[in-house]
């Protein structure tokens, strides 16, 4: 150790007499919300007034009724969303408030009737799911309820470790697909690169019916550069496994949380599967919202895409002030902490040196700033190595975010002195 380091009982009383000052201040800060703030939601009030009384239309159809033939939903939003996807609007369903719920959808689909090219159920086969750690727990949640067996490979810089999942898929025939976030992943903001894609495309798996379920829930939502975002589907279909990935998103993070609209594209085929399974058990999507989203992305300046560069004006100096805090507070040399510096979506992803990161939620807590519990991030709330620290910054304002940063920060070098003095 340098001479001039203080003595490891002299760091910890200094880390203790920094945290107890922001104990004292009686703050109440949440910093665990994955949700945009009011200002984002701000930029789209209009969608409520996008329709009137005699403006209850849109395709020649009427919005007010049933209409059965329309399987996949309105056909503008199909092309509207499709297109946002890469895809045609035949490759496209566009239907209600989750894309969570529509993922729940299709594997309950697959688990009851298989997917194209399933010799059988998925239910009857002891099915298993690869996901990404550290990952999005809902996934995690999601699987588990529906009694898949979740196998985890970690997700790497460049999108999942795709050497884990051709090792695993490949020889495994209970293995039936792998579901993680392409673009701006959730919780590191990892997008994946074309290379790993395309493996992911020709992947030769033990299960002819191995599926990619590739939840792009941040595909437009850019901080500064757009990441390349890929087309699975379209390189499934060149890889001569046409069936092979359905592709989700939503406009949860584009326009209001839980009240717009979920989407899936994949090959026709399978769109043709699904809407054959929806159909038995609605007669439609609701199409009210459906017309009112798409006439308010047409008429926002910009598009869609004017929209996403708004809400990256009000987001991006929140991911740039819990760089610039944490590394002000912590340093770069990795000695506390290492962190992402995401170009998109939604969340940082946080790895502490020491094994303490359940301990500096607790302090956060403990100080008045909630944090995402500790261990989320993995199946079952279990971090093994209690490392990972999922940061939530968009919806607190500015100032907030600093704040918040500022008291992580103290947790970190008390919960890492802590751990060192034994
Ligand atoms: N997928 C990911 C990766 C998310 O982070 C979230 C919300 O945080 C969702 C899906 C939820 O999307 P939806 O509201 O469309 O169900």
């Amino acid at each position: 150790m340098p001479s001039d380091s203080p003595a490891p009982s002299d760091a910890l009383a200094a880390a203790q007499a920094a945290y107890d000052e922001f104990r004292a201040k009686g703050l109440k800060l949440n910093m665990q919300r994955g949700q945009p703030s009011d200002e984002d939601f701000d930029l789209s009030n209009d969608l409520v007034s996008m329709l009137g009384p005699d403006d209850l239309t849109m395709d020649g159809i009427d919005l007010r009724n049933y209409t059965a033939e329309l399987k996949g939903g309105l056909p503008s939003a199909r092309a509207m969303f499709g297109r946002y996807l890469g895809l045609e609007p035949e490759q496209t369903v566009v239907w209600n408030n989750s894309s969570l719920e529509l993922q729940g959808t299709v594997l309950t689909f697959a688990l009851l009737h298989g997917v194209r090219g399933s010799e059988r159920p998925w239910v009857h086969q002891q099915p298993k799911i690869i996901v990404t750690v550290p990952g999005y727990d809902r996934h995690f949640l999601l699987l588990q309820t529906l009694g898949f067996e979740l196998v985890t490979v970690a997700m790497e810089d460049d999108g999942p470790d795709v050497a884990a999942i051709e090792r695993i898929a490949g020889s495994d025939p209970s293995v039936k697909g792998v579901l993680f976030v392409p673009t701006y992943s959730n919780p590191g903001g990892e997008t994946i690169s074309v290379d790993k894609a395309q493996r992911l495309a020709n992947l030769d798996a033990a299960a002819d019916d191995f599926t990619v379920f590739a939840d792009d829930a941040y595909r437009a939502h850019h901080l500064g550069q757009p990441a390349k975002t890929v087309d699975l589907v379209g390189m499934s279909a060149a890889a001569g496994k046409p069936d092979r990935a359905f592709v989700f998103g939503s406009t949860s993070k584009i326009t209001f949380s839980g009240a717009g609209l979920g989407f899936v594209g994949s090959s026709v085929d399978n769109i043709g599967w699904l809407t054959k399974h929806l159909s038995a058990q609605s007669i439609g999507p609701n199409k009210i919202e459906q017309a009112r989203h798409v006439r308010f992305l047409e008429t926002y300046p910009g598009g869609l895409d004017g929209l996403m560069r708004d809400h990256a004006a009000i987001i991006a100096p929140k991911f740039a002030a819990v760089d610039d805090v944490l590394t002000a507070k912590l340093g770069d040399t990795g000695e506390f902490a290492t962190w992402a510096s995401p170009d998109g979506g939604y969340f940082i992803s946080l790895f502490t040196t020491a094994p303490v990161a359940a301990r500096v939620v607790e302090l956060a807590a403990a100080a008045g700033v909630s944090i995402t519990p500790a261990g989320a991030t993995y199946p079952s709330g279990d971090d093994p190595d209690n490392r990972n620290i999922r940061i939530a910054p968009t919806r607190p304002p500015l100032a907030e975010v600093r704040t918040s940063m500022e008291v992580l920060a103290a947790c970190i070098r008390l919960a890492t002195e802590e751990s060192r003095a034994g």
